[in-house]
């Protein structure tokens, strides 16, 4: 594996792996890699003849008050991990190599990226969308990987790609893959190392409480009195708020006040100073 810093050794990597017709797939990440991230390699491997992943924490998504001097970095053992995946490309940029001084430009996507994270971290998915066209135009892949956890993320993405005409990846080009969840049903997460040992066993309720939600809901409990008990629920098993608990359309991610075909559950709880999200298929 090849681990580049910089965008001028970047391009003649990308040139040499290319070579012949091969075709490339990108990961994007923000590194502190757990098994959802290497669920989303092994999948480009299996599509594509070579993976580049990226390891870039942005700080344009994340807003003054947010993580982003706490989030994880372990490059070392990042490096580890995939090089044992059989990555061929470790892009792992320094922040001024992204936004150089002078840099001024910012995507911003309607629709899809308000409401839900848009809605309670107001211009994080302006600074995933600007972050994620600029690795798409950096490595030109042929397609490129996004996981389920962040379901408004890879909405945005894929309307994006749709909307500025991407052929590198094409907007068909970017696949999700389902959340890869702990043994109690947590969704893996960076974020899952912040949880003291109580806290993350409380935080196996979030889970939990959706999934009694949407069974509520498919016995015939109207959805609003489901969202309280899930909200309730939480509460009790020590999440001290919840920035939101909803149902919405999971193509267009319109607000449903019912049940319908393509529902999906989407939550974001707070427990200690860690917020963390999952959403769910209703049925
Ligand atoms: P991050 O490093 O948190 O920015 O995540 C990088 C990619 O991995 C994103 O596309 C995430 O949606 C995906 N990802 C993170 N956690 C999981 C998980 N538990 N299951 C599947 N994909 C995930």
């Amino acid at each position: 594996m090849q681990t580049v810093t910089t965008l001028g050794v970047l391009r003649k990597a990308v040139d040499a792996l290319r070579g012949d017709g091969a075709t490339l797939a990108l990961v994007p990440t923000m590194g502190a890699l757990h098994e959802g991230h290497l669920a989303l390699v092994r999948a480009a491997k299996a599509r594509a003849d070579h993976v580049a992943v990226s390891i870039f924490v942005n700080p344009r998504q994340f807003g003054p008050k947010e993580d982003f001097g706490a989030y994880p970095r372990q490059l070392a053992r990042d490096s580890a991990l995939l090089a044992a995946e059989g990555v061929a490309l470790l892009w792992a940029p320094a922040p001024g190599e992204v936004y150089p001084e002078g840099y001024a430009t910012n995507v911003s996507v309607a629709g899809v990226g308000d409401g839900l994270c848009g809605a309670d971290r107001p211009g994080h998915f302006d600074g995933v969308a600007t972050v994620v066209l600029k690795l798409f135009n950096q490595v030109r892949p042929d397609m490129a990987f996004f996981g389920e956890k962040d379901w408004q993320q890879l909405a945005v993405i894929r309307r994006m790609a749709r909307d500025l005409d991407l052929t590198r990846p094409a907007a068909e080009a970017i696949h999700g893959f389902p959340i890869v969840r702990e043994a109690d049903g947590l969704a893996m997460s960076s974020r899952n190392a912040y949880l003291s040992p109580e806290q993350r066993s409380a935080a196996a309720a979030l889970p939990a409480a959706m999934q009694g939600a949407i069974a509520a809901i498919a016995s015939g409990t109207p959805v609003p009195q489901a969202l309280d008990g899930l909200r309730a629920g939480l509460i009790a098993a020590g999440f001290d708020s919840l920035d939101y608990a909803e149902l919405r359309d999971a193509d267009s991610l319109a607000p449903l006040g019912r049940s319908a075909p393509g529902a999906r559950l989407f939550v974001a709880a707070r427990i200690g100073g860690t917020r963390l999200i999952d959403n769910m298929a209703i049925s």
